[in-house]
């Protein structure tokens, strides 16, 4: 297929779902209960609230949307770092849109720019380093976030910087890696799932090989996955296959774009600049082992955090926050206590309504008519695929 309306092609779809519908009612009376599937990637939630993949569903089959929106996972705390760094004499701040409303726990970026500090929404760390570059007696900090997808070009950012001595660029890095991540998912003692779809485009940098242990130690089968509707279903109907025949595989969908052995060069970059943390902080899911990455001690002049001093410290999510437990796939976004009432798009108390790419977010923007049914089942406790299929 090459071009986009072949892979949202409704008559195809209505054949995978029919497939689909068929191999879960079976997994289910194996089961004796849905087949639980997570998607990791933020990307694909999207997709899937975007397309109305979720509603064309059987109810035997519930997906649970997981943690791989970097925005969504970032801590108060790191926010709050932001802040302190931004609202230096001057700094400029520089970051992706996405980043820019995520509350902290007293006020966002925004709202550290509205009261008068120096933040700027940029599309590229190379855009960041432009404006270092043009103004040289200013402090130029970039906000790194993201899996290992934006990886890569921070990475270049930072040699790039050193290449042409550049001295007043500096990273304040929160770059998260993926495979920790899903450990510590699949660790996690409350969360019940069967299989995965694949982050594509994390992916497309690190390749397939790196989820082999979810197959092997885990017995779960991982399919990479792309982002338009008949992937989704394509890559939904693969894992279901694998579960009826019990097996466990990595499989690659998404393989016009994610070469099985990953991008050498962007793996290269990375592996010359970053180092793992000890630990890294997720907003609802702790601290994970090894889950976060800095830049290596030969570039800590690039180093916001040996440059500035930053709190640093840990901040609890408000009460009445319930992302931790969306993140892991506990709850549905519609059942937390504040979802759509005090957390809405333009007063988000928790990040997961921030990003497009939160579930929360998704969920609000694309619910609809259903949304509201939702709702109004969610607060009588009527169980969720019942509520789903008002
Ligand atoms: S509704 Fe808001 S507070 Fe609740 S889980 Fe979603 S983002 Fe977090």
């Amino acid at each position: 297929m090459k071009h986009v309306d072949e892979f949202r092609d409704p008559v195809k779809a209505k054949v995978l779902l029919k497939e689909i519908t068929v191999i879960a009612k079976e997994l289910k009376e194996r089961l004796k209960r849905p087949v639980y599937i997570m998607e990791v990637c933020g990307g694909h939630t999207h997709s899937i609230f975007r397309y109305g993949i979720e509603n064309m569903l059987p109810e035997t089959i519930e997906l649970i949307h997981g943690p791989g929106c970097p925005v969504c996972v970032l801590p108060m705390g790191r926010v709050d770092d932001c802040v302190a760094i931004a609202e230096r004499d001057n700094v400029i701040f520089t970051t992706f849109g996405d980043a820019i409303r995520v509350p902290g726990s007293k006020k966002s970026l925004l709202q550290a720019k509205a009261e008068g500090a120096d933040v700027r929404m940029v599309y590229s760390p190379m855009d960041a380093l432009s404006i270092a570059k043009n103004n040289p007696d200013k402090e130029v900090v970039f906000f790194g976030l993201g899996f290992e997808t934006t990886m890569p070009s921070t990475a270049l950012t930072v040699l790039k910087a050193e290449a042409d001595g550049i001295n007043n660029f500096s990273l304040f890095c929160n770059h998260i890696t993926i495979i920790p991540t899903v450990k510590a998912v699949l660790d996690s003692p409350d969360l019940q799932l069967d299989g995965f779809l694949g982050p594509g485009h994390v992916s497309m940098v690190i390749g397939n090989k790196p989820y082999q242990f979810i197959a092997e130690h885990y017995n779960r089968p991982v399919v990479v996955a792309g982002f338009e509707p008949l992937d989704i279903l394509q890559s939904l109907w693969m894992v279901l296959k694998q579960l009826q025949a019990g097996e466990a595989r990595i499989e690659n969908q998404y393989n016009r774009i994610v070469p099985e052995e990953g991008n050498k060069m962007a793996l290269e970059a990375i592996a010359k600049t970053f180092e793992l943390r000890e630990f890294f902080e997720w907003r609802g899911l702790g601290s994970i082992d090894h889950s976060g990455v800095q830049l290596k001690a030969e570039y800590a002049a690039f180093d916001a955090e040996k440059k500035f001093i930053v709190p640093a410290v840990t901040i609890a999510d408000p009460k009445a926050c319930q992302c931790g437990e969306v993140l892991k796939g506990a709850i549905k976004p519609w059942q937390c206590k504040v979802f759509a009432k005090a957390c809405t798009p333009e007063t988000p108390l928790g990040a997961l309504m921030v990003s497009s790419e939160g579930s929360c977010a998704a969920y609000h923007q694309f619910g609809g008519d259903r949304l509201d049914a939702v709702q109004a089942k969610a607060k009588l406790n009527i169980p969720i695929n019942e509520a789903r299929n008002a």
